[in-house]
């Protein structure tokens, strides 16, 4: 048997609103073109994000039910800590509302002015996180994970040489941390191996260096390093996610990805040192120690989600329905980022767009035609959200995956869409912007088709 089923049933469901072309005309004249403007109700398959957009299992909802919110103490804090101090092997556990949170808290504690951080990939708010404080966030991928047709298996990884260089030439000291991001988000969903957070750990112990995770898709991460890492194939999920966390000295956590909570973060960390001033930090602003900003309900979904989320039946049809995704549309003549990662499948607008040059925005022409023809959303990452001063390398649309949402004809559904958009590309229009604001433009700005 080739066909991966979805492992799971389906005891709840959410009905999606159907709209017809000249609906979604008006819908996305009334938005200004921008799909953030677009209410939810009005989309068929929202694509936007993986974040926090995951269905919760019936256990999930069960300890929804069961949660204990008393203030301090609660029952579901100790589940959760017990939960994942088993996964992750870190003895201190920070609940946070979000990733975020965690990392407001980490960098107004390591960073600062004159400290550069490094990272494969850093993620957005990652970057904002440090750069509010000061600091430089700087990008060592390897060089394949900045092409988009390169096909190595770990497109993720941090380049040694490079941290190496960056040690040497600004010296250890202007150094407060090592990030590695698992999987890379901002280079396409792509994994990082055991032997590069190795050698990565190797030279964090030369130079007396931290090392955190950024660990929002640890156990997608984990998944890849079993299926192509060689000799890793016979470990267990939980033994490969167990080894990654043994390298760090903390991690930051957005639960809204493998958490598989709607709402939910942690920060780990090791030294008692670092927690005696995270734990004041986290009190300031987030809440007490044993909350963060959550509540007892939001905790034992975490626990729960935080335990079903290395099953391997579920990581298996996880990163295959992206993979299948991908391939179809390649199959169809679509240039996407390969190989596909394991949460979102990015593709090249300027394939997809040729005769749209950047400043008319091809991601954002894509990304009309996608909702336009079958009331899909997805988010432009090219021009609009990064080419304020000059175009970024690549005009991409990233279609990101929810968890457990949609089965095989929903995506299915996406194929067939986007392949006939694809056949009557040269009908995609460029676009101009009518109105931005004066900084995160692809929120709330509004276009005009030329
Ligand atoms: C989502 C994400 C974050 C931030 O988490 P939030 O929960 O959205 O605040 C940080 N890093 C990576 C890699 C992410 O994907």
């Amino acid at each position: 048997m080739n066909t991966i089923i979805e492992p799971f049933r389906i005891k709840v469901v959410e009905p999606i609103r159907m709209t017809t072309p000249e609906q979604r005309e008006s819908i996305l004249a009334a938005a200004g073109y921008n799909v953030f403007l677009v209410r939810a109700e009005d989309v068929l398959i929202d694509l936007l994000t993986d974040s926090g957009t995951g269905a919760m299992s019936s256990l999930q909802w069960a300890g929804v039910m069961r949660g204990d919110e008393s203030y301090a103490g609660a029952k579901s804090w100790y589940e959760l800590q017990d939960r994942v101090q088993e996964i992750t092997g870190f003895a201190h556990i920070l609940p946070t509302h979000q990733g975020r949170a965690s990392e407001r808290i980490l960098f107004e504690l390591l960073g600062g002015e004159g400290k550069v951080v490094p990272n494969n990939n850093h993620f957005d708010t990652t970057r904002a996180n440090i750069e509010h404080t000061g600091a430089k966030a700087v990008d060592l991928v390897i060089d394949e994970g900045k092409d988009p047709k390169t096909r190595h298996p770990f497109k993720g990884n941090l380049d040694p040489a490079k941290l190496e260089a960056l040690i040497s030439e600004i010296g250890a000291d202007k150094i407060p941390v090592v990030m590695v991001t698992v999987t890379n988000n901002s280079g396409g969903g792509q994994p990082v191996s055991l032997e590069n957070l190795h050698a990565i750990r190797d030279i964090c112990n030369k130079h007396e260096l931290p090392l955190f995770l950024d660990a929002c898709r640890f156990a997608e991460n984990a998944w890849f390093i079993k299926q192509r890492e060689p000799g890793q194939q016979d470990r267990s999920v939980r033994e490969i996610v167990r080894q990654m966390f043994d390298l760090a000295d903390g991690a930051t956590i957005s639960a809204k990805k493998d958490g598989l909570v709607n709402i939910g973060g942690l920060l780990l960390l090791r030294s008692p040192e670092l927690v005696r001033q995270a734990d004041e930090l986290l009190i300031l602003t987030e809440g007490f120690v044993t909350y963060g900003g959550l509540a007892g309900r939001d905790l034992e979904a975490m626990a729960q989600g935080f335990d079903e989320i290395t099953d391997a039946d579920y990581l298996q049809y996880r990163v295959r329905s992206t993979e299948y995704l991908g391939e179809k549309l390649l199959t169809a003549g679509v240039q996407i980022v390969e190989p596909p990662g394991g949460h979102a499948i990015y593709i090249d607008a300027k394939h997809f767009c040729p005769h749209i040059p950047p400043r008319h925005f091809p991601g954002q022409a894509l990304v009309c035609g996608m909702y336009r023809h079958a009331g899909i959303r997805a988010v432009e990452i090219g021009s609009v959200m990064f080419g304020k001063e000059k175009a970024p390398p690549m005009e991409l649309v990233r279609l990101a995956i929810p968890r457990r949402v949609y089965t095989q004809s929903h995506i299915d559904y996406v194929i067939e869409a986007i392949s006939e958009l694809f056949e009557q590309r040269d009908q995609l229009r460029g676009l101009e912007i009518v109105s931005e604001p004066p900084s995160l433009r692809h929120f709330t700005a509004r276009f005009r088709e030329l």
